[in-house]
């Protein structure tokens, strides 16, 4: 299948580890040049190496808190000057911490609206403009299942993603006259640093084991497993391709049937 991706600039934000870094790594298999931006300098570094020795493809890294609209503004605005142009956006933070409702305080909400929801803004301003400029593009959001279907004690991920789906869809609907397709993938439990932490509370709080709880969360799924970082990514690639450009506006779930709706 030609992705039609080869020479395509695309930001992937918080890309240091997790599925930010799987999704870099499959956009540059693609030969997408990246631009990638996380806290941990380190980190990102790590990453940007060897992803240059996997696929030969540029690749430019900054230090950015992706809650700071200046720098948000600020990186996109280096990468234009470095790259020329902006294809891609796919947009990432860390997820909110795992509470019930009567545990969260008012900084945890502040904290995670500004992650979870204003940095996809602060992306969203930055980048489309460059991109109807060019008349293509394509703004890809990651959230979670909770979009679809709330998870117990994760009470600030279910309540602040489904604000990113209604700015999906009125993005998808403002731009898509200008070549910008708009779309998100919605994640379900997937073998990341984050998941390895979440499973060690888990574990903690409920006296098992943290296999234990993984079997727990594999068992969620019509397919029995949780997902590895790069199945999540091969649905952001397929999105970011020619090969989904009558596709906008939607929520992709990459929950291996864990949703159960209809
Ligand atoms: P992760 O914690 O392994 O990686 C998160 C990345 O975000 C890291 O590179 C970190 O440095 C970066 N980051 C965090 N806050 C940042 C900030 N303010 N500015 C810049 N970079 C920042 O997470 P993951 O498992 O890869 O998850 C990615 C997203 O998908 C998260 O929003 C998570 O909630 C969501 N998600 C994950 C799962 C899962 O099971 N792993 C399931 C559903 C949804």
């Amino acid at each position: 299948m030609d992705t039609g991706l080869k020479g395509r600039v695309a930001i992937v934000a918080a890309s240091s580890r997790g599925i930010g870094r799987a999704t870099a790594r499959a956009l540059a298999a693609e030969g997408c040049r990246l631009a990638l931006c996380a806290r941990n300098g380190e980190a990102l570094k790590a990453t940007a190496a060897a992803i240059q020795a996997e696929s030969a493809v540029e690749v430019f890294t900054e230090v950015v808190d992706v809650t700071e609209a200046r720098a948000v503004a600020e990186f996109v605005a280096t990468v234009v000057e470095s790259f020329g142009r902006i294809d891609i956006c796919v947009t990432n933070a860390g997820g909110p911490p795992a509470k019930g409702f009567l545990a969260t305080t008012h900084e945890d909400w502040n904290r995670g609206f500004e992650a979870n929801f204003l940095s996809v803004v602060y992306f969203a301003q930055a980048v489309i403009p460059h991109m109807q400029k060019r008349r293509w593009g394509r703004f890809i959001t990651l959230t979670s299942i909770t979009t679809k279907q709330p998870i117990v004690d994760l009470v600030l991920s279910n309540a602040i993603r489904n604000s990113v789906v209604g700015l999906v869809k009125s993005l998808a609907n403002e731009f898509g006259k200008d070549g910008i397709l708009v779309n998100n993938v919605a994640p379900g439990y997937t073998r990341t640093e984050r998941l390895k932490e979440l499973a060690s509370i888990r574990a903690a709080q409920q006296g098992k084991g943290e296999a234990e709880v993984f079997a727990a969360w594999a068992s969620d799924s019509a397919l029995k497993r949780v997902a590895e970082p790069s199945e999540v990514a091969d649905a952001i690639v397929w999105l970011a391709s020619e090969r989904a450009s009558y596709i906008t506006g939607q929520t992709v779930l990459v929950d291996g049937g864990s949703y159960q709706g209809l």
